[in-house]
């Protein structure tokens, strides 16, 4: 068979979740037997988003092999439950690198380098990559960004010959839009979504499929209309109106025929239906739960959501699992102070405190941590979190009072965070964290132990800075359980207090990994721990 590819595109307004359209439509093909992968293009000029601010660009995802990408695909890692790669995220930053690299080598002969043909050749490559490994039968490739930025055209260029040098039945376009709804005329308005299409037309793509972002459903005739002026099959506009969960999405797809309509271009018509019997297993565990807990989320960057993306889809996931409804609390660790502290976490059922870079509200997360601790609730931290609830035990259980990471006091006399040998002399910030997956120790017979119920894990990372281990001695004696390491290096992975009913902290990012298929275990056991600690309370009110 040969390899099919499918690209989408978008119009009228970002943030349509094209992600998701092109994740769900994954799930759909590989629900009935295809291998397929996504691969994102995005249109800035940085190499990749890791230098980004979380602010501008929310999560930074990262990949097994170590790549830090668009949280676009925490989306198709979640959804196909199959791992992504550094080549699955490619930037206009990327590219250029790419090109200039092998101009200034000479590659290019003393001829003059432009746009077109070696921006969009070296595009067309990459677009490409991942086809030719033989790992998969369809690449979906999302273009970011909206049709008619500047930035996008040589994507949309190279989508174009692409199209003109692929057999029809190899290539795909879908354009998502967004059909906006007037309250006062009472009317869904189409306009928008033509003026998109003809963009994209203009520079001489074609969409097969149209599918209309709405918060209505829209008419047959609106379907008609579109079709008609836009110039595609009538049948080949569909909807994706507002859900409840995005995981409801590809069923929504389903129900609007989308795969039927991409097997039938493709010619792969004999592919049996999806089998979606997990998904709706775990939707229906996600509608209908049996118990509620509060969690509060401490990090500063609380702001916009999608800067914690992964750990609140862990949550969800975790919370299907347990049959539970998590109400999930953000709290700016800038706003946590020994004076609130009761008033902001008093009633929570447990306690995470997430990743993050810098100096900036530290403080509030160790007060966080030790409230926790003290009140003995459910603790779970992550990488800057488990590196604050070390800096925590030490200053009240070790009695170092100065303690601290290097990272906010670089001249701290007990740096129980600390950079590693090799960090000291790196000066580059893009690309030269820990980054990617790392294999750990389990201790037998800790509470990391028994959540994972295996003795060794791999789990991704992203931090310069480590648990110190001159202090691993002393913080040991003091009821500090180390209960993972890193088998080749000895660093230190996970910690916990055996003394407190639920305190884990972990230096890697378990949230990458969770899937609604496949939970992630620790997250499972910290909403099996606060539903404990909610039926503790509740019995002593
Ligand atoms: N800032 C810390 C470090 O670089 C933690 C990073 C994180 O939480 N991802 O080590």
């Amino acid at each position: 068979m040969a390899m099919k590819y499918v690209f989408v595109t978008g119009g009228v307004a970002s943030s349509l979740g094209k992600g998701i359209v092109a994740a769900s439509l994954a799930k759909l093909l590989q629900a009935r037997g295809l291998r397929v992968t996504i691969q994102k293009f995005d249109p800035y000029l940085n190499i990749d988003p890791g230098t980004l601010n979380p602010y501008e660009h929310g999560e930074c995802y990262v990949t097994e092999d170590g790549a830090e990408t668009d949280l676009d695909l925490g989306h198709y890692e979640r959804f196909l439950g199959v791992h992504t790669s550094k080549a699955n995220n490619v930037t206009t930053g990327k590219i250029y690198n790419t090109v200039i690299t092998k101009e200034r080598e000479g590659a290019y002969l003393g001829k003059t380098v432009q746009i077109v043909p070696h921006i969009t050749d070296e595009i067309k490559r990459r677009m490409l990559l991942l086809g030719k490994t033989g790992r998969f039968d369809v690449v979906i490739t999302e273009v970011g960004g909206t049709v008619g930025d500047m930035e996008s055209q040589p994507f949309v260029e190279a989508m174009r010959q692409l199209q003109w040098e692929m057999a029809e039945e190899d290539f795909l376009s879908i354009h998502l839009t967004l059909i906006p709804y007037l309250k006062a005329a009472k009317e869904l308005k189409t306009k928008p979504t033509q003026h998109s299409v003809q963009e994209l037309q203009s520079a001489g793509v074609h969409p097969d499929i149209i599918v209309c972002r709405t918060e209505k459903e829209l008419t047959p005739e609106i379907r008609r209309k579109i079709a008609l002026f836009c110039n595609v099959k009538p049948g080949h506009v569909i909807q994706s109106i507002d859900s409840w969960s995005i995981y409801q999405v590809p069923l929504n797809m389903k129900a609007e025929r989308l795969d039927d309509m991409v097997v039938a271009k493709l010619g792969l018509e004999s592919l049996p239906e999806p089998d979606l019997d997990e998904l709706k297993g775990f939707l229906y565990r996600l509608k209908h739960p049996k118990a509620e807990v509060d969690i509060a989320l401490v990090g500063k960057y609380v702001e916009l959501q999608d800067a914690y993306k992964s750990i609140l889809e862990s949550f969800v996931h975790a919370g299907a699992a347990n049959e539970c409804k998590i109400h999930v609390h953000t709290v700016h660790s800038e706003h946590v102070d020994a004076e609130n502290v009761e008033e902001v976490l008093g009633q929570m059922d447990g306690i995470l405190v997430a990743p993050g870079f810098g100096e900036r509200g530290l403080e509030g997360k160790v007060t966080a941590i030790r409230f926790a601790r003290e009140r003995r609730i459910p603790f779970f931290g992550i990488c800057l979190g488990m590196q604050m609830a070390v800096v925590e035990f030490a200053r009240d259980v070790l009695g170092l009072k100065d303690a601290a990471s290097t990272e906010a006091c670089p001249n701290t006399t007990n740096p129980v965070i600390d950079l590693m040998e090799d960090q000291k002399t790196t000066t580059v910030k893009g690309g030269t964290m820990r980054l990617g997956a790392y294999t750990c120790h389990l201790e037998p017979d800790t509470l990391a132990w028994r959540i994972y119920g295996t003795d060794e894990i791999s789990e991704r990372h992203r931090h310069r800075y480590e648990f110190n281990n001159a202090y691993l001695e002393r913080m040991e004696a003091a009821g500090l359980k180390v209960s993972g390491r890193n088998p080749d290096t000895g660093l230190v992975e996970i910690m916990e207090l055996p003394s407190h009913p639920f305190f884990i902290a972990v230096q890697f990012h378990p949230e990458l990994k969770s899937t609604p298929e496949r939970p992630q275990p620790i997250f499972i056991a910290f909403v099996e721990a606060a539903m404990d600690h909610r039926a503790g309370r509740g019995m002593k009110k």
